[in-house]
């Protein structure tokens, strides 16, 4: 068997060898490693992956979410309400920037932002929601949009983690997940669905005028040349990794086919283990409904495959995996509200009961696009036996 990894890049990188080798000497010749065209024809060739109107590139995810709240115009003291369960870059920026962060609960099935509790949380001073596609799969973005538009509020995609995810509203329309808000920030950390070899990211928006003044935000605010029209910062996609990223981006789709190929595998594997829920897809796409499980679609792209270990013994199950190295993480193991940085007298423990019980069940597995059969049979085989 394969040694088992949490994300294999080495693995996928063998097959696409040569093209992101010459790809990223092309690069090297041209010396133009900062902006210059490959980062543009790598913007151009996302827009039309993604059908978004504007894709500014820059340094990685979590700029790319301060620089949304930046070019939305939001100001200190600002309310942005976000996922109490998420990594803590959404948080961070926004606390970064002097808005008020307001954490409010998920759901128990999909991980994703609790639509009323985002209700309950709207004061006069709410400017936006930050939705986080958490570990693949879209928010309920029917019911978002429609909160944002009863209230006003901007709404800003984290899609760090879905990458090419799908998003079918209720009248039948897709779209792909970071177009649908007013703006969407996304990252290309290595171990991202559609990762570069470095730091990376970008954000999304179809509109013309945000975009402009994105534009300049990512450039020390200029939009003449030595004329800061407004506060800015320094935040560039440097061409190798623009180089790296053209060579994925034709694979993302079956790079993400793969990783549902795989979530299925695993699914089926622990069908029958009553310790153990796997993860749900929830979607508005009638035919996958009640297999529970996507498989002709990418509403979900499986960033990470998390199972909640319901019998209380998720720590001795992650101790017993670490003694026979297999990879596993536990993704969040800490709500963000209990965060020391992010503690506020305001939250009151009984607003977070999922994500507080989350925090003791969840464990990821090993997802990426090289997983075989075997791999994933050891695996569930070794975690069904812990558990019985
Ligand atoms: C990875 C990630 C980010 C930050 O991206 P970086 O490129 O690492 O800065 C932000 N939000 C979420 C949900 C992420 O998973």
């Amino acid at each position: 068997m394969k040694k088992i990894q949490m994300v294999d890049l080495k693995g996928q990188y063998e097959k696409i060898k040569e093209s992101v080798n010459s790809s990223i000497l092309k690069v090297l010749d041209s010396t133009a490693f900062v902006n210059g065209p490959e980062v543009h024809q790598f913007q151009k060739e996302l827009e039309a992956y993604l059908g978004v109107k504007h894709v500014i590139p820059c340094a990685n995810g979590t700029d790319a979410l301060q620089i949304a709240m930046m070019g939305l115009g939001l100001k200190p003291g600002d309310e942005v309400i976000t996922a109490d369960f998420t990594f803590a870059a959404t948080v961070e920026v926004i606390a970064l920037l002097q808005l008020t962060p307001v954490l409010v609960d998920v759901y128990p099935d999909t991980f994703n932002i609790n639509t009323d509790a985002i209700r309950k949380a709207i004061t006069p001073k709410t400017k936006a929601i930050i939705p986080v596609h958490l570990f693949g799969q879209c928010a309920n973005m029917e019911e978002i949009l429609a909160i944002a538009n009863e209230h006003n509020l901007f709404i800003i995609e984290d899609n760090a983690q879905a990458i090419g995810a799908n998003y079918t509203f209720k009248n039948g329309t897709t779209k792909k997940a970071g177009t649908m808000g007013h703006v969407g920030a996304t990252s290309f950390f290595p171990s991202k669905n559609l990762g570069c070899y470095g730091d990376g990211g970008a954000i999304f928006t179809n509109d013309d005028e945000v975009a402009h003044l994105i534009r300049g935000i990512v450039n020390h605010g200029m939009y003449e040349r030595y004329y800061h029209d407004v506060v800015g910062v320094n935040s560039r996609l440097d061409a190798i990794q623009a180089a790296v990223l053209r060579a994925k981006l034709p694979n993302l789709n079956a790079y993400n086919k793969a990783r549902q190929e795989a979530s299925q595998k695993y699914t089926t594997a622990f069908q029958n283990c009553k310790h153990i829920e796997t993860p749900k897809v929830v979607t508005n796409k009638r035919c996958h409904q009640e297999a529970g499980i996507c498989s002709t679609c990418d509403c979900h792209v499986f960033h990470q495959y998390t199972l909640k270990i319901i019998n209380g013994k998720r720590d001795a199950l992650a101790k017993h995996l670490a003694e026979l190295q297999i990879p596993h993480g536990v993704y969040y193991p800490i709500p963000l509200h209990s965060q020391k940085a992010y503690k506020d007298s305001r939250y009151n423990e009984a607003d977070f009961p999922v994500t507080n019980q989350l925090v003791k069940e969840v464990i990821s597995l090993p997802m990426h696009t090289e997983l075989d059969e075997e791999q994933i049979r050891f695996i569930a085989n070794t975690i069904i036996e812990f558990l019985k």
